[in-house]
């Protein structure tokens, strides 16, 4: 077989990226800082909060784990405590909690979104407290770029008055009731990793409220050098800034957002349209009006007994025989070797959703060939 690989979800350039990175040489900012970090952020910041009316600060770091992990050490989560995370996730949403020796409980998710469930959540904060340990902060994640249901799980965190992380990791460019993913929390992290909506080849960014936030997080960030000539430390520091180059890449990303954002959404129509003549296969979409996903991957699940017995991996398998990628949903993490032992509340609905659900091939920079390639293998797997 010598067909080129068509990829899930791959980098691509708009083409000013370079102009951007050659600055960087010919100015010699060859550092993580630098006009173009400076460039980056408030290019994000525009996009989130174009009229400024949300007063969103923005940091760029070396990736999302990194603004994850801040955002953390910036509600005070100590080792010890207790933070709830989304179970269905990747889990670079729930490392950053054991980074500081607290523990994960993990939440199940919804139907509608596949995201985070209100009343999981109730159920497990109120398990937690009587208990005797409050959570300390709730991750939520909006999982392949559709929304969680946002005004539900903040009014659950308000009653229990517990901040809320928002993993905006692959949410960039997605709206809930016409406001921007990222914008939604005290602290939203974005990532700018390669398989990314847009990428910087690896990058982050914690976006917060408060320039005082935003302040303390580049703080962190660079060493947590006290204000002095020599080096004086009175915190432990990261050194999680993200890099000029990179950042520069991502001042020409910034340019091609909303480009992306279309062609994702066009995949994503493509596989409706595909899918309409096929029994057995679900395409997630919205549930309402309220939300609008950037459909960073398309997700389907996959049901064999209307298949004539095609599951998920026979699905998997046929378009990789054709040299296609497709995944499984995210492994959830109390499934996860590692995180096992962790709380968990739920009625199945992730377990059910990993057996069943499958990401197709979704880059902005698919072809209409790749297109051709991708219906031929999945008709002939499902239609024969
Ligand atoms: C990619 C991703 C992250 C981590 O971002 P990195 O930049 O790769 O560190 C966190 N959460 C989710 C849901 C992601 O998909």
């Amino acid at each position: 077989m010598n067909k080129e690989k068509i990829w899930l979800s791959s980098p691509h350039m708009g083409g000013n990226e370079i102009k951007y990175i050659n600055e960087a040489f010919d100015a010699n900012w060859i550092a993580p800082l630098g006009p173009n970090v400076n460039g980056f952020e408030s290019d994000i910041q525009n996009y989130l909060d174009g009229d400024k009316s949300k007063g969103i600060e923005v940091a760029a770091l070396s990736s999302g784990t990194a603004a994850l992990h801040l955002a953390l050490v910036l509600l005070g989560v100590e080792r010890g405590d207790e933070v709830i995370c989304q179970s269905m996730t990747f889990a670079a949403s729930a490392n950053p909690i054991a980074y500081l020796g607290a523990t994960p409980v993990f939440v199940d998710s919804e139907t509608d979104t596949l995201n985070i469930c209100p009343e999981q959540l109730e159920i497990a904060i109120k398990d937690r407290i009587a208990r005797s340990k409050k959570p300390k902060a709730i991750i939520g994640v909006h999982l392949y770029g559709m929304p969680y249901k946002i005004d539900e799980i903040n009014k659950v965190a308000k009653k229990y008055d517990i901040p809320v992380v928002e993993d905006s990791a692959e949410a960039l460019g997605s709206r809930y009731k016409g406001k921007n993913c990222g914008t939604f929390a005290e602290y939203s992290i974005l990532s700018f990793n390669g398989n990314k909506i847009i990428t910087t080849s690896g990058g982050g960014a914690l976006v917060t409220k408060d320039v005082a936030k935003k302040q303390k997080a580049v703080f962190l960030a660079t060493q947590a050098r006290d204000n002095a000539p020599h080096y004086q430390h009175s915190e432990i520091g990261y050194n999680y800034r993200l890099s000029n180059i990179s950042a520069g890449i991502g001042r020409g990303q910034m340019e091609v957002l909303d480009a992306h954002v279309e062609a994702r959404r066009e995949m994503f129509e493509f596989y409706v349209n595909l899918f309409q003549e096929i029994d057995g296969v679900k395409v997630f979409k919205e549930p309402n009006e309220d939300f609008y996903s950037n459909h960073w991957l398309t997700v389907i699940e996959v049901d064999e007994k209307l298949t004539r017995g095609i599951d998920r991996e026979g699905l998997r398998n046929c378009l990789e025989a054709e040299n296609i990628e497709s995944r499984p949903l995210w492994k959830p993490m109390h499934m996860q070797p590692i995180f096992k032992d962790c709380p968990f509340y739920g009625t199945g609905i992730a377990e059910k959703m990993f057996e069943k659900g499958l990401c197709l091939p979704s880059g902005s920079n698919l072809t209409d060939e790749d297109r051709d390639r991708i219906k031929r293998a999945i008709l002939d797997c499902l239609k024969k």
